[in-house]
């Protein structure tokens, strides 16, 4: 096969062999170094070694392959490109896949030819042996790789006079044409030039046209060959289905006519141009579930967007990406050049985007500029060399996210068929790019718990649905040092924590946040707060308030002595204003003045008793119980008051019940309760109005009631009047005379009692206020109740 037909008188010329297969190296070397005796050649199995081998003296042909673990083929060539001693004069790159961008980014380097595999080496010898003869070593190489080639026919006859007439046909049509005159040499030529279209003689020697089409047609790199088969002036029909049926695209028969042969060829060239465009868009879309299974394996924004880049560039064979996500806030940018972009060529800049983003976000559509230069949605500042550019948006579930921009130093050179494309690797990477911010989110919000979590001084502790431990924090562990319970257990009741378990029970079983002063084992006392969390447990918040408390008490031991000790020094004023008159007779403005200085003390007096009264409360007040008639007692209250009743013109009524069964309470507690509730109606209800007092049995308890017609308190005050030293500011009412602590210490004894006080209020209409205690252990069995607006009822019984 090595026929002299290639060992033509070729010039001095050094070439460089690059594979990082050693077997694949060797023999292309060996072949090329058989092309001519001037031919010197250097073999390296990869980039780096290559660049070392021709460090001194640069080489004027170079084939090296794509794929290679530390610099691909193109890196190498482009390294090789500004070698010192020149740049080669031809490069050819040799790619196991034809990947759309790999072309374009070859073109771009001038690479002279691309080879995809599986190659014969006496193709490349056959390439390498042609451009030694056209350029010579030191030539530079003066045609682009990117002027449309003419159609090459390949004419298989072993009639000279056939060949030439063909020939002269395809000649005046503007093809050109490679001829082999039998069978063998048809095959070779078809491989090592890869004709467009092959018109086969039948009848050959060596092989017949028959043999020469089935291998064509099972061999993968050159089956897509069109085949017109040239039969005899009077076919056998045999032979004409024979040769359909192994392949064949069509027949023409001797003598040719010039025209129909030439309709033919036509014909079968337009079909193979169309089927080799969707050879290649199918080869565009075949990238994408890989890409998609590139993108969707990124985590990590910069890496991601980084693929994504380089993926889009160099899909559709462009120069230059750029991408902008819009990710709350400052949008994100990016961008990439593909490794070449040292070439002036490259210098393509990206103009602010913001405009262009704000109109594809609009349209939700994207856009092809032609001419970066005379484009007004391309606000280019600089002079810069015309360009095309294609912009394609971001689609993210609600929005859109972001746009991908790519560029090409060509004008137009974006068409419908790359917008396409483009968008649907922006839509996987729109994807891919919402999970990661997604993701991203999500960790720093985890992140941020994570750090609430560990560093909180409150023990936090989370529990399951059934009770067991799930997670505590830090300050948590601390709290249960001797293992009293350890992840995945329960607390158990009797080891201490029974407050605790209690306050977890009622979450548990209402379901509803609760919370509640609980106390340690050690005595520590312990805010918890215990929170349902949706479909998983519940967590709960220990604050501690030990100190708190300890200075609450302090504070309250600290009034309580002040207070009393107030009193001594009240006594003695009281004592000796009591003995001024003895001593002598007093003018009428002493006497006056004396009334004043007494009413002072008076009101000191009762304040320093109702703060020292709050303080012993809040000190725990030992109460002396006893099995109390609290009807007796509110009517013998009720009746103390008369008097000032009276002196108000206010009717004051006692609404005796029968039966009323009696209460474990503090006589003097309840009493003072009671006393403050009274004075209180009194006090607030003008002239000529109505108060009555009650007692009655409601839902096993007693209920005790104060009803006045009187000012009423605001609906605003309300939840505030039983707070120490809240007083409701009353136009007509007599504000000096009140320190706002009577309601407080009447709260502080009903729950001594472990009763409840509630009121209702209308201002201007009057007010009702309920204590609710209940009942001695002995006492007779309830007598029921409906439970009714106990104000509009008592408003009714005392108009
Ligand atoms: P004070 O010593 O000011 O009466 P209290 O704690 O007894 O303190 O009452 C707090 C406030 O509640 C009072 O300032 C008063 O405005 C309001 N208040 C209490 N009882 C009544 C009532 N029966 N009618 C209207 N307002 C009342």
């Amino acid at each position: 096969m090595n026929e002299p037909a290639l060992s033509i008188n070729l010039p001095q010329a050094r070439v460089l062999v690059v594979d990082d297969h050693p077997g694949t190296a060797t023999t292309l070397a060996r072949a090329i170094s058989q092309l001519g005796p001037g031919i010197e050649v250097v073999s390296a199995t990869s980039g780096k070694m290559a660049l070392e081998q021709v460090r001194d003296n640069a080489v004027d042909l170079v084939i090296t392959d794509m794929m290679m673990p530390d610099m691909n083929g193109l890196e190498l060539i482009e390294k090789l490109q500004s070698h010192p001693g020149g740049r080669p004069a031809y490069t050819i790159l040799i790619t196991a896949y034809d990947v759309p961008g790999l072309k374009e980014s070859a073109r771009r380097l001038k690479v002279n030819q691309t080879i995809i595999k599986p190659f014969r080496p006496e193709h490349i010898c056959q390439i390498v042996s042609k451009a030694l003869e056209d350029f010579g070593p030191s030539k530079q190489l003066k045609k682009t790789t990117n002027l449309k080639q003419p159609h090459k026919i390949l004419i298989a006859d072993d009639v000279q006079d056939n060949l030439s007439l063909l020939s002269r046909y395809l000649v005046n049509e503007g093809y050109s044409f490679v001829t082999a005159n039998n069978g063998i040499k048809a095959l070779e030529i078809t491989r090592s030039e890869m004709p467009d279209l092959i018109l086969l003689d039948i009848n050959m020697p060596e092989k017949d046209g028959f043999e020469v089409l089935k291998e064509i047609r099972l061999d993968p790199a050159i089956e897509h060959i069109p085949v017109i088969i040239l039969t005899a002036a009077r076919p056998d029909p045999v032979d004409v289905r024979a040769g359909l049926e192994l392949g064949a695209d069509d027949y023409v028969t001797k003598p040719f006519d010039r025209r129909e042969l030439l309709a033919r060829i036509r014909t079968k060239l337009r079909a193979k141009e169309s089927e080799g465009n969707i050879r290649r868009r199918n080869k565009e879309l075949s990238v994408l579930p890989e890409i998609g299974k590139d993108l969707s394996a990124r985590l990590d924004m910069d890496e991601l967007t980084d693929i994504i880049l380089r993926r889009s560039v160099e899909t559709l064979g462009a120069m230059v990406g750029q991408v902008i996500i819009l990710n709350h806030g400052e949008p994100l940018r990016k961008e990439y050049r593909i490794s070449a972009s040292s070439s002036p060529a490259f210098e393509v800049q990206f103009p602010a985007l913001d405009d262009l983003l704000n109109q594809v976000k609009e349209a939700r559509q994207g856009m092809i500029i032609n001419d970066t230069n005379n484009d007004d949605r391309w606000r280019i500042t600089a002079e810069i060399p015309p360009s095309s550019a294609i912009v394609v948006p971001l689609f993210g579930r609600l929005d859109v996210i972001g746009i991908l921009v790519l560029i090409h130093e060509q004008k137009g050179y974006f068409n419908s068929e790359h917008q396409l494309l483009l968008q649907a690797i922006a839509s996987q990477a729109a994807i891919a790019l919402e999970n990661v911010i997604l993701y991203t989110s999500m960790t720093q919000e985890r992140q941020r718990v994570a750090a609430i979590f560990q560093r909180s001084e409150d023990a936090i502790l989370t529990f399951a649905a059934d009770g067991s431990l799930t997670m505590l924090n830090p300050a948590g562990e601390k709290l249960f040092q001797n293992d009293e319970i350890k992840l995945g257990q329960s607390l158990t009741r009797g080891s201490g924590y029974d407050t605790l378990k209690d306050l977890l029970d009622e979450a548990f079983s209402s379901r509803k946040a609760h919370s509640r002063e609980i106390t340690w084992p050690d005595k520590r006392v312990f805010t918890a707060l215990v929170t349902p969390i949706e479909n998983d447990g519940y967590v709960t918040m220990l604050h501690d308030v030990t100190h708190f408390k300890e200075l609450d008490r302090a504070k309250d031991d600290f009034i309580s002595t002040a207070s009393h000790d107030l009193r001594t020094p009240i006594s003695v004023i009281r004592g000796y204003m009591e003995l001024l008159p003895q001593v002598g007779p007093l003018n009428k403005k002493q006497i006056e003045y004396i009334e004043c200085i007494h009413a002072a003390t008076e009101t000191m007096n009762e304040l320093a008793g109702n703060i020292l009264e709050l303080a012993k409360m809040a000190t725990g007040m030992e109460l002396q119980l006893e099995h109390l008639d609290v009807c007796e007692l509110l009517e013998k209250i009720t009746n103390e008051f008369q008097p000032q009743a009276k002196a108000k013109k206010q009717s004051l009524l006692f609404g005796k019940n029968r039966d009323i069964p009696k209460v474990d309470a503090d006589h003097v507690q309840l009493g003072r309760a009671l006393r403050n509730l009274v004075g209180n109606a009194v006090k607030y209800t003008p002239v000529n109005g109505s108060i009555k007092t009650s007692v009655e049995v409601r839902e096993n308890q007693l209920s005790i009631r104060v009803v006045d017609n009187g000012y009423g308190i605001p609906a605003d005050d309300l939840p505030f009047i039983f707070d120490r030293f809240y007083r409701v500011h009353h136009e007509a009412s007599m504000d000096d005379e009140s320190n706002g602590l009577g309601l407080s210490i009447v709260k502080s004894i009903v729950e001594q009692h472990k009763g409840t006080i509630s009121v209702e209020s209308e201002q201007g209409e009057g007010s009702c206020f309920t204590i609710v205690l209940p009942l001695a252990q002995q006492s007779p069995p309830d007598v029921p109740n409906s439970k009714t607006n106990r104000l509009s009822e008592w408003k009714g019984s005392i108009k």
